[in-house]
């Protein structure tokens, strides 16, 4: 028998993928199944954006990049940091990765050692806390509740550092509560964060076009004080529906850039040549995309908050950026499903949802905070419409 590493033996699959997977089985069983598990754009990527992609393929462009990436998409890169994020970068101040998730990777390996601990807003999108305990790290999750608006709280931001507290992870628009910062919450973290100079951190801005109230604002560009010690990372796989293409940037301190490319080194000889040449037609080519995009998923939030307001049992608070919903289900624990199940926790709930209404979101206790469920909402309106009725009908008939 394999003697697996300790480092797998704490690794757990992400349960989003864990539900997809379960949607997927059902439906090759003959299941009509509607999957809101992953968080994953259903509009095409732009087509220049592709054709960019077959001309550098048919152009030659086909050779092992610099692990850094291409100098064009480093460049592209760092216009864009200055222009959508207010973040001042040259070329190298960039490092192209394998999807944003490399780049959290990257920079957790590269910082975190076993027992340090890394703060986590909770809600959490489920990748920091698979990397934070792959490295050996601790999350330690700051509660962020609905009623407080999915945001952090400075006081309790606080409290919940300590001496081994190595990095702070935020994730605005998060995923999974489609909250966004807003200038008063970044304002106190910052205040808090140089309070405690060895704490470094991470700002997944992932979803930083993905905002349909308000205002964009990362906090390396709210508090350029602390720019020495934050790393901002984004990505086209949301922005630009190109999930599939492994596409992702960072931008921070020159020394943490520096240890991330020795880490990305280790893994990975860099990133497709053919994905940056598109990520490269993608950041330099018309931008107006974005918007009509913002547009469409505005549309289909509310038509989800619409349609599941009157379920009994759910609670949704209103997503101002990302495209996901995270309602409540407290209220329905205790019920009594149409099949005969008693429901104990979000995870009954999701598992009843799939296997009784046929529809597959994710329990909250996979973002760190139970009693939810995520739907996401990138899907076409009427996938979304017939999704809310079977929901709605489960609820009636399950309170
Ligand atoms: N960060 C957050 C908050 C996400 O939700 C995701 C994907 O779901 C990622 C990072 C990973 O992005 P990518 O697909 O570019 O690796």
């Amino acid at each position: 028998m394999i003697q697996f590493s300790a480092r797998v033996g704490r690794t757990r699959p992400a349960a989003t993928f864990a539900m997809a997977a379960r949607a997927r089985a059902l439906r090759a069983a003959g299941h009509d199944v509607i999957s809101l598990s992953i968080g994953e754009p259903d509009l095409p990527t732009p087509p220049h954006v592709v054709d960019a992609a077959h001309r550098a393929a048919l152009g030659g462009q086909t050779r092992y990049p610099p692990i850094a990436g291409t100098d064009a998409l480093r460049c592209a890169a760092a216009r864009k940091f200055e222009r959508d994020q207010g973040l001042p970068a040259t070329p190298a101040d960039v490092l192209v990765t394998n999807g944003g998730k490399q780049a959290i990777f990257d920079a957790v390996m590269s910082v975190i050692d076993p027992g340090d601990e890394v703060l986590i807003p909770a809600p959490c999108w489920a990748g920091y806390i698979q990397v934070v305990e792959f490295a050996g790290g601790i999350p330690v999750f700051i509660d962020c509740p609905a009623e407080a608006g999915f945001r952090v709280d400075a006081a309790t931001l606080a409290a919940a550092i300590g001496p081994r507290t190595k990095l702070l992870v935020l994730n605005y628009p998060n995923n999974p509560s489609g909250a966004i910062a807003d200038a008063a919450m970044l304002i106190g973290i910052a205040d808090v964060l140089r309070r405690h100079p060895h704490v470094l951190t991470i700002s997944d801005d992932i979803y930083e076009h993905l905002i349909f109230e308000g205002a964009y604002l990362t906090l390396a560009a709210a508090a350029p004080d602390l720019a020495g010690r934050v790393l901002t990372m984004s990505g086209v796989s949301k922005s630009y529906a190109m999930t599939g293409w492994r596409l992702g940037f960072c931008t921070g301190p020159r020394d943490w850039l520096a240890a991330m490319t020795l880490v990305q080194g280790t893994a990975t000889a860099g990133v497709s040549t053919i994905s940056q040449a598109a990520a490269v037609a993608a950041l330099d080519g018309p931008q107006d995309l974005l918007e009509e995009r913002r547009t469409i998923y505005r549309r289909r939030r509310d038509l989800v908050l619409g349609a599941l307001a009157g379920a009994p049992g759910l609670t949704c608070s209103r997503p101002e950026g990302a495209f996901y919903a995270f309602p409540s289900i407290t209220s329905l624990l205790g019920c009594r499903t149409p099949s005969g199940r008693i429901l104990g926790n979000d995870e009954d709930v999701a598992n009843a949802l799939l296997d009784e209404a046929l529809v597959a979101t994710v329990p909250g206790s996979a973002f760190a905070m139970p009693g939810h469920i995520r739907l996401s909402t990138a899907a076409s309106d009427a996938l979304l419409e017939e999704a809310c009725e079977r929901i709605l009908r489960f609820c009636i008939t399950t309170c």
